[in-house]
Formats: C-alpha cells, structure tokens, sequence
C-alpha cells in the first residue's frame, strides 16, 4: 500500500503529545502532524486565540482557565488530530486514541529551560515536576495505563523521537513504552544536590 495512504488510515482518533514545557511537544507534534497528514490543534493557541489565560507576574505563569479549555477544544477537534498540551487530560477518552509523554533528563531540560530565561522559580518548579513524572502521573489517572506511553527523549533527534511514535500507532506495540519506566529519580537520588546543580546552571548563564 502507498505509504502516505497507509499513514492516513492508522490514525483513527486523536493523539495527545505531552510532556514538561520545554520537552519538545512542538517540534514533534509539528513533524507528526505533516507525516500523519492530520491537523494539528495547540492548547496554547486556543488558550492565546480565546484569551483564556491571564498572565500571573507573581509565578511569571499564565493561569489557564481549563474547563474553558475543554470546552473550546471539544468544538475545534475534529478526529484524527494531534493535540499539542501540556495539560494530558485535556480532552475525553472516547476522543483519544494514544497519549505520549515526552520525557527527558531533567538536567538536559533544565539547560533549555534556563535559555528560555525564565524566573528561577518557574524553572526549579518544571523541572523538579520532570524529576517526579508528574504528567505522566496525570495522564494515567485520566487516560489509564492502556493508552498512555513514555518515551525517553533524551539524546534523540525530533525526528527519530516522531518516527518511535508512527511505529507505535502502527504496531500497536507498547511493551517499550510503558508509563512509570522512565525513571529519573534513580539516577538523581539526592534532592538538594540535583538542586544546587540547577541553580549552578542559572548562576552561570
Ligand atoms: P515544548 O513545546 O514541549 O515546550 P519545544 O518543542 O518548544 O518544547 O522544544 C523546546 C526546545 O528544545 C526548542 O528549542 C527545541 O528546538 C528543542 N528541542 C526539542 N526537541 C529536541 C530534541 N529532540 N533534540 C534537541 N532539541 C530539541
Ligand atoms: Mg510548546
């Protein structure tokens, strides 16, 4: 079969790419979308389209209004879709076919969150976040263990990392990608030090 046309078909519903802000969620659910041939549907676009987040100087966040996220997003999704959040839970099972959770090292994260120049509050704050798995947690509670999977970013070209996710959607083979597997906590297993190293890297930007 023509390969494009192969592509088009496997996706049946919608793909969620989440992840820690900075993980690459954009990048590669830009490279998906062109490959899968499906449209792509960014929850900060809707969030700056609609205006319903309002920027908080305090936490240098904005405070998103999610229940009016989900709202708009259950209007604008049209099925097959890749939904670029970094909310997982962000639209109904019965929409979702494949949720990834974009991992990386959080020492590497924390590198590109710290060119992002943000507070040094908001960087310890996503990065630790990273260190625990926090949206995976999220993800599974919502989605369950079935329909959620991890990849380990780290290391990998946005393209390679696009390519392990049409091989899972096709094959259906998770067994590589089972959420909880990636662990960082065993290779960062003193909290104060993986600390100072962060406000080191901030130090010395
Ligand atoms: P997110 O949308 O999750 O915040 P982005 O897609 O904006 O993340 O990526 C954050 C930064 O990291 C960007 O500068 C991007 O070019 C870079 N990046 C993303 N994925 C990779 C990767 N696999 N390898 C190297 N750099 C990457
Ligand atoms: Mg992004």
């Amino acid at each position: 079969m023509n390969k494009i046309l192969d592509r088009v078909i496997m996706l049946q519903n919608c793909i969620i790419i989440t992840g820690s802000p900075g993980t690459g969620k954009t990048l590669i659910s830009n490279i998906l979308s062109k490959q899968l041939h499906v449209p792509l549907v960014r929850a900060t676009e809707i969030v700056t389209t609609y205006g319903l987040g309002s920027y908080d100087p305090e936490s240098d966040t904005y405070d998103v209004d999610v229940e009016d996220l989900k709202k708009i997003l259950l209007k604008v999704v049209n099925a097959p879709a890749v939904i670029d959040s970094v909310i997982p839970d962000i639209l109904p099972q019965e929409l979702v076919e494949l949720v990834v959770v974009l991992r990386l090292d959080p020492i590497v994260l924390a590198k590109r969150l710290v060119s992002r120049q943000w507070k040094v509050k908001k960087i310890l704050e996503n990065v630790e976040a990273e260190l625990l798995g926090i949206v995976t947690y999220e993800a599974v509670k919502y989605y369950g263990l079935e329909k959620v999977v991890e990849i380990d970013t780290t290391g990998k070209t946005p393209e390679y990392i696009a390519e392990e996710i049409i091989q899972i959607i096709k094959t259906k083979d998770v067994s590589k990608y089972q959420p909880f597997t990636v662990d960082w906590l065993t290779k960062y297993t003193d909290p104060m030090e993986f600390r100072r190293r962060i406000l080191t890297m901030i130090n010395n930007y």
